[in-house]
């Protein structure tokens, strides 16, 4: 048996950026800390769907004892990308970061799929190129035709895993904006009152396309705290779908457009996002970028002036802007992408508890994934059905009439999820619910 390089490129020794570095993979010193903290383990027990047994088959791949073949593929695939292990491993190993490798090693070696070559390669670059496929999705919706197809869908679900990733899609899609955001967003919005800051914004393109709302709403609070919002156009995808589904390639080539783009934008006190996604992975490129001589240092300087906006809120928030009560009891949940990727925990909850007459519930393993994990609800539907029945039951279980969330995978999943389940709960972003107690204190002043 050959060693994982040598199956690649035979007879060649390689390293490139796209293969777990041996070196950082032998850091595992087998402790199991990593184990219950692992929702894929937690659910199945078994070895080989934790961080631990992942990582001990990539080195067995590397040190040539196995074959990388489609079932060590399908345990990595199976991995969530949750980063909850990364958050608890004495030595320090990015156990995440090194699944993701060892899923871009084992498309070098044995191609991608069809599917992820037309969605995410062609479609899924940025929200202009979304366009075409979103147009046809609000037409879908348009027609009415939802009303028919739903229910068929969860007649058929169980027939065959099509139909439960179709069922999936159908579910996750709200109603669509008639337009998306990024068409109709000015380059600059004028910060309300007096300029403290100059903010970039990050626009994500589920963001744009699916929840322009939101981000209407990120947009108009950041304006409320002094923020002159500048949103760059021609923004590509930040390169997360790409690098979580093996294709280091267009990862990178997205990160050097991005950071090529906001390079031009110096004045910019700091680039924010309201997708925990996009946020997580801009501050990983350096990562990404670690053996390009001239973007690493452009990409460090891009992830340093990236916030994730709930923490850059916490900072600004301004006093003197009056926020009204919106009587409301909230529940949290933590997206891995924020709290586990970017160890970002107490700003929103600081953030939230500024809101005046909300009641602020814990919820129980409120970093534990939701079952979104980026396409993993549509590549793995019966697993991310589990997380998400957990998850909905936790919400439920603590009472709240509103569970807030900073990430577009997880407002989808968890709306569909309460839906699903019929639990009278809404699902809002942290910004719409200063929004809305913002525009509560304006027009009570108004009357
Ligand atoms: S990233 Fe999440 S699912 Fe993957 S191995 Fe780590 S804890 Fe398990
Ligand atoms: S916690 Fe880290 S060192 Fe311990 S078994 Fe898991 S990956 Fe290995």
């Amino acid at each position: 048996m050959t060693s994982l390089l040598q199956q690649i490129i035979p007879g060649q020794q390689v390293t490139g950026p796209e293969f777990p570095d041996y070196d950082v993979l032998q850091g595992c010193i087998r402790c199991g800390r990593c184990l219950p903290v692992c929702p894929t383990y937690q659910e199945t027990t078994l070895e080989t769907m934790s961080p631990r047994g992942r990582l001990a088959l990539l080195r067995a791949v590397e040190d040539g004892k196995l074959d990388l073949t489609s079932s060590i593929a399908d345990y990595l695939y199976h991995c969530l990308d949750c980063r909850a292990c990364n958050t608890v491993c004495p030595p320090g190993v990015p156990i995440g970061e090194l699944i993701l490798d060892g899923r871009a090693a084992y498309a070098v070696k044995a191609g991608r799929p069809w599917w992820a070559r037309i969605a995410l390669d062609r479609f899924l670059t940025s929200a202009r190129a979304m366009e075409p496929v979103m147009r046809m999705a609000r037409l879908y919706q348009r027609l009415g035709l939802p009303r028919v197809v739903r229910p068929v869908l969860r007649a058929l679900k169980g027939r065959h895993p099509a139909f439960h990733t179709l069922f999936h899609m159908e579910g996750l899609l709200p109603r669509l904006p008639s337009q998306p955001l990024h068409a109709r967003l000015a380059e600059v919005t004028p910060a309300q009152g007096e300029r403290r800051y100059r903010v970039g914004f990050f626009l994500g393109c589920m963001m744009s396309q699916v929840l322009a709302d939101v981000s209407q709403a990120t947009v108009r609070v950041l304006t409320r705290n002094g923020c002159e919002v500048v949103t760059p156009p021609g923004q590509v995808c930040c390169g997360a779908p790409h690098d979580d589904q093996g294709n280091k390639r267009m990862a990178r080539d997205l990160a050097r457009r991005n950071i090529d783009l906001f390079a031009r934008y110096q004045d910019l006190d700091v680039i924010v996002a309201d997708c925990a996604a996009c946020a997580g992975m801009i501050k990983e490129y350096p990562h990404l970028l670690r053996d390009d001589p001239v973007y690493y240092p452009r990409a460090l300087a891009m992830a340093r002036r990236m916030r994730d906006v709930s923490e850059w809120l916490a900072e600004v928030l301004d006093d003197a802007v009056p926020l009204a009560e919106v009587r409301c009891t909230v529940t949290y949940h933590e997206p891995c992408h924020l709290a586990n990727a970017q160890g970002v925990r107490e700003p929103p909850v600081r953030v939230l508890r500024r809101i005046p007459g909300l009641e602020l519930r814990p919820l129980p393993d409120s970093t534990r994934c939701c079952g979104s994990a980026g396409i993993y609800n549509l590549t793995h539907p019966e697993m991310a059905d589990r997380l998400l029945e957990d998850k909905v039951r936790k919400i439920a279980g603590t009472g709240a009439d509103t569970v807030v969330t900073g990430n577009p995978g997880c407002l989808l999943q968890i709306q569909m999820g309460v839906r699903e389940h019929g639990i009278p709960v809404r699902v809002r972003h942290l910004t719409q619910l200063l929004d809305e107690a913002y525009a509560r204190a304006e027009s009570s002043r108004a009357r």
